[in-house]
């Protein structure tokens, strides 16, 4: 078929109501939740809230899938995956325009650049495979270690990156022979119900189930003895429930949480051109990024001048809707969000910390936004520094040896990732080594790649998604030795 042929064949009416994906069938629910857009208020739609019979006919169909998609070669798997990126790709415009309308972010910059990465994943990950290998061989016997598929994996995933962090845990857990069961934050279902139903048009019925609800969802799943691994992106408070109801029966488990990363820049970084970089790293998203630079250390010979220039800079930007292609922040997500950081900019506040940009959060506006804020200096025991923000405040604090920048980078419960930055890239190399954190950049941040493994240290996760040690988490590892 065609390239234009195969776009009708998979393009999805997005006006349709929001269904379920369960069993190859769109279903909807007697109950429903509703869905707002952040950044007027006002409710989108009302979404399913699948029932817990409906959750158990989701994993049934997943365990009934499983064995057959587990049977077919890698390169029938491989050629679904791949026409699941078309399929994507077919509905790119409105997949973005929904996922602003939904979570907030600018539909020209930050959700058009999630979707685009997300479909060229899966179209990547289509391409992946762990092969088996031969890891001993004498005149007796062969050692032959292979990836064998779990089975059901139930898949768990945030509000802040709905489409990317779906599609990150979808591709390759197929890939690798396994079915699935996929559970949204109940603040952004609506991407993935749409990218569960664009899935119905390319998958056998049960290889991909979408059930959209609360968090009671999240702990059927956790419980259920069907399900064999856990893949979740999300707070690390919750993802230590996930770990503790996974126990029941030994499910395997990913967790991808919570961070509250530090960047330094050394002494004598020529830090002019790295401030669109780090005000990029800082606020891109409205500061609800796992990975977004939440501390940042800069020398006491450059603190005060960096301040003022950041300041400067970060002026210019502007806080919006994102369907604006002037808007260069959107709104908080939801308004439990919302509220964590009325209260921090409180603290900050009542605590008379000083607030060199924003700091006033207008409570009368009718979309949950929050205001560009830098923080100058605050104490190291300050909330806004000990604490995982997810909004866009920034506190950036004065050291004066690189020892005690690092001690203070690595005195906190998280470790998911850093970035050093300096004039000399070997001694950046140095103290990057030092950091305790699953991902430091040096010189650079933010980079991903598909054979990149990507996790947190410490309580910001387990394990990794993405690359080699990625695929192969959602696999057993099988040892087979054969007598010759
Ligand atoms: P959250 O933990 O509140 O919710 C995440 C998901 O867990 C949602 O789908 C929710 O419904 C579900 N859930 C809630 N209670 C559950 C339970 N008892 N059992 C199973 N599932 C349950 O997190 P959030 O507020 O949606 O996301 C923000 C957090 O995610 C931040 O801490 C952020 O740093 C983290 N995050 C981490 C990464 C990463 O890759 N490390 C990426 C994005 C976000």
């Amino acid at each position: 078929m065609n390239e234009m042929g195969n776009k009708k064949q998979y393009k999805i009416d997005f006006d349709g109501p929001y269904m379920m994906s369960i069993d190859g069938q769109l279903v909807g629910s007697n109950s429903t939740f509703e869905v707002y857009n952040p950044a007027s208020g006002a409710v989108i739609v009302q979404a399913p809230a699948g029932s817990k019979d409906q959750m158990e006919e989701a994993i049934a169909s997943a365990k009934k899938a499983q064995p057959a998609w587990a049977a077919l070669s890698h390169a029938e798997r491989s050629s679904y995956v791949s026409a699941y990126a078309d399929a994507l790709d077919a509905n790119i415009e409105d997949i973005i325009t929904l996922l602003t309308t939904e979570q907030g972010k600018p539909r020209h910059s930050m959700a058009k650049t999630e979707v685009e990465a997300a479909i060229f994943w899966v179209r990547e990950v289509a391409k992946r495979e762990l092969k088996s290998e031969i890891i001993e061989e004498n005149e007796d016997h062969v050692v032959e270690i292979s990836h064998t598929p779990l089975g059901v994996v139930g898949a768990i995933t945030p509000w802040n990156f709905p489409i990317l962090l779906g599609l990150w845990k979808i591709a390759p857990c197929l890939i690798t022979g396994n079915t699935m069961v996929m559970k949204p934050s109940p603040y952004t279902p609506l991407g993935t119900l749409r990218f569960g139903e664009i899935a119905q048009k390319v998958f056998p019925p049960g290889v991909l189930n979408i059930v959209s609800g609360g968090n009671d969802q999240g702990q059927w799943m956790t419980e259920h003895p069907d399900i064999s691994k856990i893949s979740f992106t999300g707070s690390t408070a919750t993802g230590k429930k996930v770990m503790a109801s996974s126990s029941s029966n030994l499910k395997r488990i990913t967790l991808e949480l919570g961070g509250n990363d530090p960047a330094i820049l050394l002494p004598g970084t020529d830090f002019e051109p790295l401030i669109p970089v780090l005000f990029d790293a800082a606020y891109g998203n409205a500061g609800q990024w796992c990975i977004a630079v939440k501390r940042l250390y800069v020398h006491e010979s450059q603190h005060a001048d960096f301040v003022k220039k950041f300041v400067e800079y970060a002026s210019t930007k502007k806080v919006g809707d994102g369907m604006d292609p002037s808007t260069d922040i959107g709104p908080i997500q939801n308004k439990m969000q919302y509220e964590k950081l009325c209260s921090l900019f409180d603290d900050t506040k009542e605590n008379g910390y000083d607030v060199k940009l924003g700091g006033d959060i207008d409570q009368t506006l009718e979309g949950n936004f929050v205001p560009i804020t830098v923080v100058d200096n605050p104490p190291e025991e300050s909330r806004v520094v000990q604490e995982e923000p997810f909004g866009p405040i920034l506190p950036i604090l004065c050291y004066k040896t690189v020892d005690e920048a690092v001690r203070k980078a690595n005195d906190t419960d998280y470790g998911l990732a850093a970035s050093v930055w300096g004039p000399h890239r070997e001694d950046a190399i140095d103290i990057a080594k030092r950091i305790e954190a699953g991902t430091v950049w040096v010189n650079e941040i933010h980079i991903h790649g598909i054979d990149i493994p990507f996790g947190g240290h410490k309580q910001s996760g387990m394990g990794v998604e993405n690359g080699q040690e990625g695929l192969a988490e959602f696999t057993n590892t099988k040892t087979y030795m054969f007598k010759k």
